[in-house]
């Protein structure tokens, strides 16, 4: 399989270069140059498959020409070695529960993948391959996870000081080995410049191998894809999947993207939802045809705050610039710090489930949106003890934090303190060589 740009202005790549590029030269984001549908018999036996199964079976359409089928396979079955539970909620509203893996958010998911598939085209390699990723919170700790102890690779965190949750932080400040924390005074949009600018440096991409595994990367992003397929599975068992509406917590649009290639696959999902919390550049776009990026603000939703969502791109380009097609397939939601709460609490109140305040924005979207005939799965895309302080504070209680995360508290955090000029960051780089 061939990759394009989504700013055609730079040559095809393969699926390496995709990959080990991150983005492409002209600065735009990678797309396969075809989406196959699955066959027909596929739907018709898939609530008979396992998670692994069915991602195979996806993981084949996108991967299965680069890829050898048994490597492949390894793959994906070492990536999913944890469950995504359909769990309801309400009558006719499920949770998708993404978060069963080592750091608790579906980030695990395209962040264990790469690390696998980089560590297979990095394997004849003598210099090693330098992951750059920026974070606002799950990010960092789902690829500095992921790609923890893989030989040949080494991973720099890029975050925002005092910006995202202690928990969030002690899950990639504390493993040593091959992950660096760097602590940039500034947002998370500093950060994701930072990388980016860093990519397009000449100078530093002569003298180190640069890569990025933000959502990006088609290696994290396509395989976010498989879970949407799963969900399906789930809920044609229980026979309820003939009008399934999907609702996605967004902030850079990977995860929602990857469900749009879903469908394209053939997959029947009637519509999507991308849920924003106040950071609602796509919310406004969907309104009023016109995309406006501007900084991002802080919320409760923090992987959330996102100003100018890098997978716009991909959405734009999926639907061919028609903002028609867009809306005809997704709609939009929006909500404040103070929408979240309320609903975190009513829903812990009314049912006995737990949301994350991402989640919450999911669950609200489809509360508010979903028609009679139809069901309502969202993604809940972390687990709510990730978000302890907050959700404590909504519930005015306790909550139990899961033993993962109990251990990644128990390190000493290590990181390195940088400015958001990028002559700072280029200049600690260099002397890494
Ligand atoms: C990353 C993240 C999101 C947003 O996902 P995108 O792919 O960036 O849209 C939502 N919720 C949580 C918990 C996240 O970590």
């Amino acid at each position: 399989m061939k990759y394009y740009s989504t700013n055609k202005q730079a040559p095809l790549a393969s699926l390496e270069d995709a990959v080990i590029k991150g983005l492409a030269s002209d600065r735009g984001l990678y797309m396969p140059e075809v989406i196959k549908p699955l066959p027909k018999e596929f739907y018709d036996n898939i609530e008979n498959l396992s998670f692994q199964e069915i991602a195979y079976q996806v993981a084949d359409v996108f991967f299965g020409e680069d890829i050898p089928a048994d490597k492949l396979k390894e793959i994906v079955y070492d990536t999913l070695n944890f469950d995504t539970p359909v769990v309801k909620v309400t009558d006719n509203i499920y949770s998708l529960e993404l978060f069963h893996g080592p750091t608790l958010a579906f980030k695990d998911v395209g962040a264990r993948f790469m690390a696998r598939l980089t560590s297979y085209y990095t394997r004849n390699q003598n210099s090693p391959v330098n992951v750059l990723v920026a974070t606002s919170g799950d990010t960092g700790s789902a690829v500095a996870n992921g790609f923890l102890g893989v030989d040949g690779v080494h991973v720099y965190v890029l975050y925002p000081k005092g910006k995202v949750s202690p928990i969030q932080e002690c899950q990639f400040t504390t493993l040593g080995q091959n992950i660096t924390a760097i602590e940039v005074d500034g947002t998370f949009d500093d950060c994701q410049a930072l990388v980016k600018a860093a990519f397009m440096d000449k100078e530093l991409n002569d003298k180190l191998m640069l890569t990025s595994a933000n959502s990006i990367n088609v290696a994290r992003f396509l395989p976010q894809a498989f879970y949407y397929f799963y969900a399906y599975a789930q809920l044609k068992k229980m026979g309820k999947a003939d009008e399934m509406v999907v609702c996605v917590p967004s902030g850079n649009f990977g995860n929602i993207t990857a469900g749009l290639f879903g469908k394209r696959m053939g997959l029947p999902i009637k519509r999507f939802i991308a849920a924003n919390n106040r950071n609602d550049i796509f919310y406004q776009y969907l309104q009023t045809g016109q995309y406006n990026p501007r900084p991002s603000v802080a919320t409760i939703a923090n992987a959330m705050d996102v100003g100018d969502p890098s997978n716009f791109a991909r959405v734009l380009d999926l639907y061919e610039h028609s903002h028609k097609a867009i809306t005809s397939e997704i709609s939009g939601a929006t909500y404040t710090d103070e929408q979240i709460r309320e609903t975190v609490k009513k829903v812990y109140e009314e049912t006995g489930y737990l949301l994350d305040p991402h989640g919450a924005c999911g669950y609200r979207a489809l509360d508010e949106g979903l028609k009679p005939e139809e069901t309502g799965v969202f993604l809940e895309t972390a687990h709510p003890a990730k978000f302890l302080e907050t959700v404590e504070s909504i519930l005015g209680s306790k909550v139990e934090i899961p033993g993962k995360l109990q251990e990644f508290m128990k390190g000493e955090k290590v990181s390195i303190e940088m400015t958001k000029e990028f002559e700072d960051f280029k200049g600690y780089l260099r002397q890494k060589v």
